[in-house]
C-alpha cells in the first residue's frame, strides 16, 4: 500500500513557514524552525502559532463547522477514507519525515503511517453509524434523543507518536462533523500537523473545517479560553492535562484528557523466560521509552527474577543507539537535551537509593544506551515516575498479591501486561488490576483505533478514545420533543 503515488506530495514549497488555516498562510506570531533531533539540523520551518492565531483559526473554523455538521455523513466518510488512501499511498515519501522529526527508527515511523490510516478509516465508519434513540414519552408526544457534534474541538497532541495521536483525535471529531483546531507539539509539527493537513487538503475536506496552527504551552492554552471552542481533546503529560483541565474547566469545555503511565509487566513464574524478556525490552525500550504505554516497571517473581534479568541484559546490550536516519540502529535520539537530564536524574537517583546498573546509564548526546535497574522499590524515582527514557525497571515481588499491589499503588493507570504459562492465572491477575487497559501473554505498548484507550488517576479523567468511546467523546445529546399540535397550560 506504501507505493508513491506521488514523489513530492508534502511540496515543502507550498507550506514553508506557514500554518494552515483555511489555506497556507502565514501567522502572527511568527516562523519557527524544525530541527532533527538525532542531528539538531534544520529540516523545515513553520508557522507558529500565538494566541491571535488561535483566535483566527477559531473563527474561520466557526463559519465552517456549519456546513459541515450538514454535509451527508456519507460524504464525510467519502472524504475521510480518501484522507486515509492519501496517507498509506505516500508512505514511501512521508515515512523519512516522521524519522528525522521525532528520531524514530523506520518500524515505529511505518507504524505510525499504518496505524494513522486505520484510525482515520475507523472514523470513516463512524460517521454513519446510528446517532439516536427513540426514548419514552411520558404524554405521547415523539420522543428521540439524537447525538450531535460539540461544535469546535480543538486537539492538542505531544511529540513521541505525532501522527497518531494527533489523526486519532482529529479524524474521530471530524467524522461526526465536528470542524478541528489542531496544536501539534512545537518539536514535531510536521509529523503532527503539516502531514495531516496535506491529506485532508488533498482528499477535498471543505476549508476551514480543519485548522492546523503549530505552537507551544500559550496556543494551548489560548485555545482552552477560546469562546468558539466547545471541547479540547488533549494528549500529553500528566502536568500540561492538569493546567489545561484547569483552564478549560473554568471556560465550561468538554475535557478530553489522555496522560502519561508507568505500566507495569508482571511476569509470573511459570513465563517462558526467553519470551518474557523479548517481551519486557521492546516494551521497554521501543521509541527509546518515550511511549506512554512503555513498559516502566518489570514486575518478577523473585523465584525468576535474576534468569530474566540476565536475559534482559543481555538483550540491551544488543540495541544500539543512533541517528535513525543514517545507520542501522535500534534505539533513536532523545527528543531533547533537557529530557535527556531528566533521564540521568532518574537513574542516578535510583542508584543513589540501592538499585543495581546492570548495563548503560551513559549517553553520547541525545543517544541514550539501552539501561536495564535491578532492586527498583517505591520511594525511588524510578519506580514512581514515568521515565520517558530507555530505562527497564526490574521490581521483584514475592507473591501474586503483592505484584497486584505494587501495580495498584501507582499514581499512574494507563496499561499493565501479564505473562504467565497459564493463562487463567493471568486472566485472575488482569482482572485485579486498577488499571484502563492489561494485555495478558503480552507486554504494555498495545494500541490501536477499535479499542477505548486510556486510564485513570494521572493517566486521565476518565474519558477514553478509539473505538466505541468516540461516539461519546466526540458528541453530544440532543432531546428532541414533538407535539402534533400545542396543548395548553394552566397558566
Ligand atoms: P507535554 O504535556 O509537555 O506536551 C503535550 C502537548 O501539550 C504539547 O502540544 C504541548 O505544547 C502542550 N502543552 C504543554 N503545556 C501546555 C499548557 N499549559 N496548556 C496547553 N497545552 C500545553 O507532553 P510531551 O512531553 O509532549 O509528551 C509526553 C507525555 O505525554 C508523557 O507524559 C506521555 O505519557 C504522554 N502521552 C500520553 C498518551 C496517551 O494516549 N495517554 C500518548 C502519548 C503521550
Amino acid at each position: 500500500m506504501m507505493n508513491n503515488q506521488n514523489q513530492n506530495f508534502l511540496d515543502t514549497e507550498r507550506w514553508q513557514g506557514r500554518a494552515f488555516f483555511a489555506d497556507w498562510q502565514t501567522t502572527a506570531a511568527g516562523v519557527m524552525d524544525v530541527t532533527d533531533p538525532a542531528t539538531g539540523a534544520v529540516i523545515a520551518s513553520v508557522g507558529v502559532g500565538g494566541a491571535a492565531d488561535i483566535a483566527r483559526a477559531a473563527t474561520e473554523a466557526r463559519a465552517a463547522q456549519k456546513i459541515w455538521a450538514k454535509t451527508l455523513p456519507t460524504e464525510r466518510a467519502r472524504i475521510l477514507s480518501k484522507a486515509a488512501d492519501l496517507l498509506e499511498q505516500n508512505g514511501t515519501e512521508l515515512i523519512p519525515w516522521i524519522m528525522r522529526e521525532s528520531g524514530s527508527i523506520y518500524p515505529k515511523a511505518s507504524i505510525e503511517i499504518e496505524h494513522g490510516a486505520l484510525f482515520i478509516r475507523h472514523a470513516a465508519s463512524l460517521a454513519t453509524a446510528p446517532m439516536g434513540m427513540m426514548i419514552p414519552s411520558m404524554d405521547g408526544r415523539a420522543n428521540y434523543a439524537k447525538r450531535v457534534p460539540h461544535g469546535i474541538v480543538g486537539v492538542i497532541s505531544p511529540f513521541n507518536f505525532p501522527l497518531v495521536l494527533s489523526i486519532r483525535s482529529i479524524a474521530a471529531a471530524l467524522a461526526f462533523g465536528n470542524a478541528v483546531v489542531h496544536k501539534p507539539d512545537p518539536r514535531t509539527p510536521i509529523s503532527g500537523g503539516i502531514i495531516i493537513a496535506r491529506i485532508f487538503e488533498e482528499a477535498g475536506l471543505p476549508k476551514g473545517v480543519l485548522q492546523v496552527v503549530p505552537g507551544g504551552a500559550d496556543a494551548g492554552e489560548a485555545m482552552c479560553t477560546d469562546a468558539n471552542i466547545a471541547m479540547i481533546s488533549f494528549t500529553g503529560s500528566a502536568r500540561a492535562g492538569s493546567k489545561v483541565a484547569e483552564i478549560a474547566g473554568k471556560h465550561f469545555k468538554k475535557i478530553q484528557l489522555e496522560l502519561g503511565g508507568k505500566n507495569s509487566l508482571i511476569v509470573l513464574d511459570d513465563a517462558d523466560l526467553d519470551i518474557a524478556a523479548s517481551n519486557s525490552a521492546w516494551g521497554a525500550f521501543l521509541h527509546q521509552g518515550q511511549i506512554c504505554m512503555a513498559t516502566g516497571l518489570i514486575l518478577a517473581d523473585e523465584k525468576i527474577a535474576e534468569a530474566l534479568t540476565a536475559k534482559l541484559v543481555m538483550k540491551a546490550s544488543h540495541l544500539p543507539a543512533g541517528d535513525p536516519s543514517t545507520n542501522q540502529v535500534a534505539l533513536g535520539p532523545i527528543i531533547s537535551d533537557s529530557q535527556v537530564a531528566s533521564i540521568q536524574a532518574i537513574v542516578e537517583d535510583a542508584v543513589a537509593k540501592g538499585a543495581k546498573l546492570l548495563i548503560g546509564g551513559t549517553h553520547d548526546g541525545r543517544f541514550y544506551a539501552a539501561t536495564v535497574l535491578s532492586g527498583v522499590k517505591p520511594g525511588m524515582r524510578a519506580f514512581d515516575e514515568e521515565v520517558f527514557g530507555p530505562v527497564a525497571c526490574i521490581v521483584t515481588f514475592a507473591t501474586e498479591a503483592e505484584a497486584i499491589e505494587l501495580t495498584n499503588n501507582s499514581d499512574y493507570g494507563l496499561a499493565a501486561g501479564v505473562i504467565s504459562a497459564n493463562t487463567g492465572r493471568a486472566v485472575r491477575i488482569a482482572d485485579e488490576l486498577d488499571v484502563g487497559m492489561v494485555h495478558v501473554n503480552d507486554q504494555t505498548v498495545n494500541g490501536g483505533p477499535f479499542a477505548p484507550f486510556g486510564g485513570p488517576r494521572k493517566s486521565g479523567n476518565g474519558t477514553r478514545i478509539g473505538g466505541p468511546a468516540d461516539i461519546e467523546e466526540f458528541t453530544t445529546w440532543k432531546w428532541i420533543s414533538v407535539k402534533d399540535v400545542a396543548t395548553p397550560y394552566p397558566f
